[in-house]
This record gives C-alpha cells, sequence and structure tokens, in this order.
C-alpha cells in the first residue's frame, strides 16, 4: 500500500477506537467513516436506507437507546444531514469503486462495539497512550475499530491501483447482535458479486499468522421470552396464583434437557433472566434471554423449536403463557477452498505475516455468514479469514487490545487478495 495510506492507519483506528458506538447505534461511527470515504472519492456511497432495507434489520435495540445515541452523535458534531438519513437507527454503509471491465467484489467489515467498559489500569495500552473509551459504557472489545480502519484503507489502498472491476464495501452494523449481516446480504449491492472476503483480528491467532478460509462457524439464533402468569399471596391464597417464576424454572431445566443432534454439535443457553417482585408475591410476570446453536443451520433449527417449545409447554403446565421472540440468527456458511487458497498464497508475500493456516475451525458465529450464502448462491465464492494479532485478553473482555503491526498486514493482504482475483481469478 502507498506510504501515506500505512501513516494513517494508527490514528485512524484509535480515533475510531475513542468512541464505540452499540449495534444500530453507530451514528458517529457511519459518519466518521463516511468522511474518510468521501476524502478517497468513490464512484457510489450509500448510507443506511440507501445501502438496505430497514425492514431487513434484525436485533433492533429500544428506541429510547437508539435515541440517546442519536443525540450524543448530534452533540459530537455529526452533521445534520447524514443524521436524518440514519434517523431510526439505519447505520452502517457501503462504498463502491467502479473501475472498468473485471470481476465484482466484495469486502465486508463489521463496525459496532460492545457494552463493556475499558480498563483504565496502566498497563492497558489505550489507557496509557490516552485513546481509550470516551463513552465510559462501551468499548472496541472484538476489534470492530481495526476492521474499519482495514475496510476504508483497503478501499484507498485498490482506488489508487490499477484494479479493473468493481469493489464493494459493506461497513455492516450490528455484528455483535447478529442483526446488521441479514440486510446487508439482501441489499442491491450484495447481488451477483463473483467473490466476497469477509475479515476478522485475532480470534486467539497471534500476530504474523493468517487463518486462509474459516470453516464451521455455528449457526446461531437469539430468542427472547416473556412468561406471564396470574399474580396472588404466596400466604394467604397461593392455589389462585398461576406461577411465572416456577414455569421459568421448569422452561430452564427442560431447555438444557434438549436430546443431542446426531447430525451435529448444538449449544443451548439461557442468559439472562428478570422478574418477579417479592417473597410473598406469587410472580405475574418474567422475561428470559437464550439461544441455541448448531453446527448446521439445519441442527441450530431444531435445538430452536424446540427451547421455544420448551418454554411454550413449561408456561402452559403452571397455567401461564409465554411469547418467544426470534430477535435475530444468522446462518451457517463454510469459505470456498479455492478462494481461500488466493489468500493463502497471497499472505505467504505479505510482509509480517510468517504463518499462513489455509483453514480453521471457527467454533463461535459470526452473521457475515448471510453474505457469504447470498454471494455463494449467486455462483460467486466467499471466504471468512483472519488477521492474526497479539491480543493481551480474551476478545469481549475489559483489556483486550490489538497489536497495531496487524493493521498493516490486514491491508497488505486485502489489497493484494482483491488484485489477485482481480487479475487472475482463483
Ligand atoms: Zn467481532
Amino acid at each position: 500500500m502507498p506510504d501515506p495510506i500505512r501513516e494513517r492507519l494508527t490514528g485512524l483506528r484509535r480515533d475510531l477506537h475513542r468512541y464505540p458506538e452499540p449495534g444500530w447505534c453507530e451514528f458517529w461511527t457511519t459518519a466518521r467513516l463516511v468522511e474518510e470515504v468521501e476524502r478517497i472519492g468513490v464512484d457510489e456511497l450509500a448510507v443506511g436506507p440507501e445501502a438496505y432495507d430497514p425492514e431487513d434489520r434484525m436485533a433492533i435495540p429500544p428506541e429510547d437507546r437508539i435515541e440517546e445515541w442519536f443525540e450524543r452523535a448530534r452533540e459530537r458534531g455529526v452533521d445534520d444531514d447524514l443524521l436524518t438519513t440514519m434517523a431510526g437507527g439505519n447505520t452502517g454503509a457501503v462504498a463502491v469503486l467502479d473501475r472498468g471491465d473485471g470481476p465484482a467484489v466484495g469486502l465486508r467489515v463489521d463496525i459496532d462495539g460492545l457494552f463493556i467498559e475499558e480498563s483504565g489500569e496502566p498497563g492497558h495500552l489505550p489507557a496509557d497512550e490516552e485513546f481509550r473509551s470516551e463513552t465510559g459504557e462501551t468499548m472496541h472489545a472484538c476489534g470492530h475499530d481495526a476492521h474499519v480502519t482495514w475496510g476504508l484503507a483497503t478501499l484507498e489502498a485498490i482506488a489508487e491501483s490499477d484494479f479493473s472491476g468493481r469493489l464493494v464495501v459493506f461497513f455492516q452494523p450490528a455484528e455483535e447482535v447478529s442483526g446488521g449481516g441479514h440486510p446487508m446480504a439482501e441489499s442491491p449491492y450484495c447481488a451477483d458479486l463473483d467473490y466476497l472476503f469477509a475479515v476478522h483480528v485475532g480470534l486467539d491467532h497471534p500476530t504474523g499468522e493468517v487463518v486462509a478460509g474459516i470453516q464451521k462457524p455455528l449457526a446461531m439464533c437469539h430468542v427472547d421470552v416473556n412468561i406471564r402468569g396470574t399474580s396472588a399471596h404466596a400466604g394467604k391464597a397461593p392455589e389462585e396464583g398461576n406461577n411465572a417464576i416456577h414455569a421459568l424454572g421448569t422452561a430452564i431445566e427442560s431447555v438444557y434437557g434438549i436430546p443431542r443432534h446426531s447430525e451435529g454439535m448444538t449449544r443451548v443457553n439461557v442468559g439472562r433472566v428478570e422478574g418477579g417482585t417479592a417473597s410473598n408475591v406469587i410472580a405475574e410476570h418474567v422475561d428470559a434471554v437464550a439461544e441455541a446453536r448448531g453446527e448446521t443451520t439445519e441442527v441450530m433449527e431444531y435445538a430452536k423449536s424446540e427451547l421455544i417449545h420448551r418454554f411454550e409447554t413449561a408456561a402452559e403446565l403452571h397455567g401461564c403463557e409465554a411469547d418467544a421472540t426470534v430477535e435475530s440468527e444468522s446462518p451457517r456458511a463454510d469459505s470456498d477452498p479455492e478462494l481461500a487458497e488466493v489468500v493463502a498464497q497471497t499472505a505467504e508475500g505479505v510482509d509480517g505475516v510468517d504463518t499462513v493456516l489455509p483453514a480453521a475451525d471457527f467454533g463461535a458465529s459470526e452473521d457475515a455468514t448471510f453474505l457469504m450464502n447470498r454471494v455463494q448462491a449467486d455462483g460467486g465464492l466467499a471466504t471468512y479469514l483472519v488477521v492474526g494479532t497479539d491480543h493481551p485478553t480474551s476478545h469481549h473482555t475489559p483489556t483486550f487490545d490489538v497489536d497495531e503491526r496487524s493493521l498493516d498486514h490486514g491491508v497488505d493482504l486485502l489489497t493484494e487478495s482483491i488484485l489477485a482475483v482481480a487479475e487472475d481469478g482463483p
């Protein structure tokens, strides 16, 4: 990549790191990346509803949260017109370079942060070098600040190259809640792509290591449940109540007893419950948040329907009613070996990369799989690659950080891989 691009990587990443926003609330982040895209100069730029149908969004947060981050972005100086375009939580953008004959290549990066308070302890580099999160409650604890940086710098490097073809960069919101992959995949910008690269930093791979194509991400779904019963005095007339907490207890026992599936591994979890009022009141109402995962989309569907069925029947047993809503989900998708091979070969020539793994199992979930499935269904090839980074602690912890050397590695690898498929195909 040209030197001026390389020299800006760290500053740009740190700028993004200072202000992480949660899913569908990335108003400032979108504005910041739009500013960069406009500086670079592209043939098409679509923001929020110009890029996807808002109806396709999943896991949309409550209105008051969207409003709060919208106002914060306004106070932070985001342009009114841009804010109007994104109103209601329609964040993210798609940037397109149209450079003559050649293949259509997609690059997908995600842009959201997490509700984690970032460490201020000495020894945590963002604290020591004064670029830790300024929001107090959110953090780029998964490296999506590095992903946005890669997306922008790769766009710029390709714009300055002799690339011939079409490059579509997806700056996708709400990955952490599996909410943004679906609308981006349904977008006209995702139609008829010949190649798609999706990318993540770290994931326990050290600096200098590259995984050319991830296999076996787990299909997953998030389910919200609420159980409604009837309250009564726990001492005077317990028989007049329908106990929502008792129903929840029965449901939880039963959910963890869903049989394993012969066609692949499954996971279930009830991750948060809330309800009831006092020891002497039969509880009228409880809420729960649960998830199901599966090695294939089919076994995830099995675990999901069993999970919902068990909440409903446990509620019924106790004279209550359960409402289950699937908040979001993502399918399984695998990297195409032919395209992963291009990444592997390119990685061999990238400065600072010393280990190249052709493939690795993912073990977690990702909603880039929606875009991968779309591209593969249209006859194109997709790969999900990992650029290693020495992270001091695990993803999603208050002391997570990215080794900034991997910023260079990611941009070089993505740029050269895009140029390689544009010139020679896989
Ligand atoms: Zn992530």
